[in-house]
């Protein structure tokens, strides 16, 4: 293969994006593309429409180049429905395998940075991402790990259980809901309060009972939406509330401090202890 001394910024690209312009400045590279799509189809009927409706500035974050961050500026198109029947009037275009919808940043940067928190945690890899150039925060990685698990709501039966977890400790919380039989988990919804899984229940009419912890937010959510199901209280907050109030008992009746008195100690001199060896024999 023939050397070079430069490389085609082109190649890293798919070919409908077609680069314009590069403008590098301290710390950021801004590439300019131009969108070379003549149709697309409508994401709702799948009609073909080459009848362009509008043209956009897209800004998209890329993988970085030598820790220089990449923004692409993508004057991308928006297509009419040409059924006259379909409900959606207009769309953009679709970039597939390269970004996502409605997304700002590129897949493989997404994939990046979806694998560096896997391997890390959601801060570790904003302060990695930000040394190598990439712009992003905490929230941002916790928002792309959560795509992971926007999956359709598996089918569950009649027995479900309901906990909450941190996905940060002390600031962002979920509701988990694991199907009674199977042990496996149906769905993940935002936030510990019982809104969500009050939405939730209403559209699982079949459950009829539930395990759940001590707080008063499940109960509630459970009450209000299935009156008829069966409240259970999970043996491992039960064993917590009881030890806790154990603890509680043991502060209140014993007193904080103990006197042990003074033991008075026998001094033994070697001569004894040999006599009473030699008696024992
Ligand atoms: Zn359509």
């Amino acid at each position: 293969m023939k050397e070079k001394s430069t490389i085609n910024l082109q190649t890293f690209y798919p070919e409908i994006l077609q680069i314009i312009k590069i403008k590098e400045e301290k710390g950021q590279i801004t590439i300019r593309m131009k969108s070379k799509t003549h149709s697309e189809h409508c994401p709702k009927c799948g009609k073909e429409s080459e009848r362009y409706h509008a043209v956009y500035t897209r800004t998209v974050q890329d993988l970085p180049i030598y820790q220089k961050n990449v923004i692409l500026k993508i004057k991308a198109y928006k297509y009419d429905c040409e059924n006259e029947k379909c409900e959606v009037k207009s769309y953009s275009e679709k970039y597939d395998e390269f970004i996502g919808k409605c997304g700002r940043m590129t897949d493989r940067l997404e994939n990046f940075i979806r694998t560096l928190a896997l391997e890390t945690n959601c801060e570790g890899a904003a302060a990695i991402c930000k040394e190598l150039g990439i712009r992003t925060s905490g929230d941002t990685i916790i928002r792309i790990l959560r795509k992971m698990v926007d999956v359709p709501a598996v089918e569950c039966g009649e027995v479900i259980g309901v906990d909450d977890f941190a996905y940060r400790k002390g600031k962002t919380y979920c509701t988990v809901i694991c199907d009674g039989i199977t042990k496996k988990p149906v769905d993940i919804l935002e936030g510990r309060d019982g809104a969500t899984l009050k939405e939730w229940l209403a559209k699982n009419k079949q459950v009829k009972k539930v395990t759940r912890d001590r707080a008063g937010a499940y109960a509630k959510a459970i009450r209000e939406t299935l009156p008829e199901a069966m409240q259970i209280a999970d043996r491992f907050h039960l064993q917590q509330n009881f030890s806790e109030a154990i603890k509680e008992a043991l502060k209140r009746e014993i007193p904080k401090k103990i006197v042990i008195p003074d033991m008075p100690t026998e001094v033994i001199d070697e001569e004894q202890i040999e006599q009473g060896e030699k008696k024992l024999k």
